[in-house]
């Protein structure tokens, strides 16, 4: 069981969730065909309902590469208190655990995020955008990660990529560019792909590993993910050690490549590339 003080953490650091908030009609449905499902097949441990995998988030350990660029700057520290066995799951309908890693299941649900849903797809805005435009498109069945795409995906990867592409030529008349990718190594559960305009101007990108994760190889686009996808079958993982090091790569800006030597010059920096527009 969680302690008083475990809890506490996991309200201080995950603003992106609340934890009473009702699921809406999709998610509830899910959820209990999930519980019903795992009643049907298993009585082992793994396999136990949703309410009961809750209870034992904070005894697991998180795998340390979802913490590499987490978006609340302490989740290093507070994630150490647990994730859930969920996110293993490939293909399973989506089922929240209450854990910071699952908050985008809660808003792909919230009208507040939610910009666009059909029956395959959502997107909402990304709740801390790392650039003036920032989106996540998602797809409504549970894929946890990239890691669990196979070849039956890539029709629901270009569906994907398409609304992407829509969103960008929505932004047309913001002369910024974008690009639409995944990040190599996610620290949110459940696939999701950027749209992101280049120009990094937000408060919420404060960090050298926010601004890796979207400047270098570890932002893999969403072509590269399709093409990967049709050629092997699979999404080839970063080689072990890789997306760490790619997150520590010395700063430099994106347009002229200049070196930077912190985030506050960086961010100045850039600046000059919107103003040039
Ligand atoms: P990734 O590193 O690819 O998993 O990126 C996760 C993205 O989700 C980041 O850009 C975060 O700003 C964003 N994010 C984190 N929590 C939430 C949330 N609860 N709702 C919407 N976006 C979120
Ligand atoms: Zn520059």
């Amino acid at each position: 069981m969680a302690s008083k003080t475990d809890k506490k953490k996991r309200r201080d650091f995950s603003d992106s969730e609340s934890e009473n908030e009702t699921l809406d009609k999709f998610a509830s449905v899910n959820i209990k065909t999930e519980v019903k499902k795992r009643k049907d097949f298993s009585d082992s441990e793994e396999e136990q309902p949703a309410v009961l995998v809750q209870s034992k988030v904070a005894s697991v350990k998180p795998s340390k590469q979802r913490r590499d660029f987490s978006d609340s700057e302490d989740e290093d520290e507070k994630t150490k208190k647990g994730t859930s066995r969920m996110m293993s799951g490939a293909n399973r309908p989506p089922v929240r655990t209450g854990h910071w890693s699952m908050g985008l299941l809660d808003s792909m649900n919230n009208p507040d995020l939610q910009i666009y849903k059909d029956d395959r797809i959502v997107v909402i805005k990304d709740k801390y955008p790392k650039a003036k435009y920032h989106y996540l498109v998602l797809p409504r069945i549970s894929i946890p990660s990239l890691k669990s795409l196979k070849s039956e995906h890539l029709e629901l990867l270009k569906d994907i990529h398409k609304k992407g592409r829509e969103i960008t030529e929505k932004h047309k008349s913001s002369g910024l560019d974008f690009r639409l990718g995944y990040h190599c190594v996610p620290s949110m559960s459940h696939l999701h792909m950027h749209v992101i305009s280049q120009d990094f101007n937000s408060p919420c990108l404060k960090t050298k590993k926010h601004w890796n994760s979207f400047t270098t190889q570890y932002f893999v686009g969403s072509k590269d993910i399709i093409e990967q996808l049709e050629t092997t079958g699979r999404v080839n993982p970063p080689a072990a050690g890789r997306h760490a090091e790619l997150l520590k790569t010395p700063l430099r800006c994106h347009v002229c490549r200049q070196a930077q030597t912190n985030m506050p010059k960086l961010k100045q920096h850039i600046l000059q590339h919107i103003k040039s527009k």
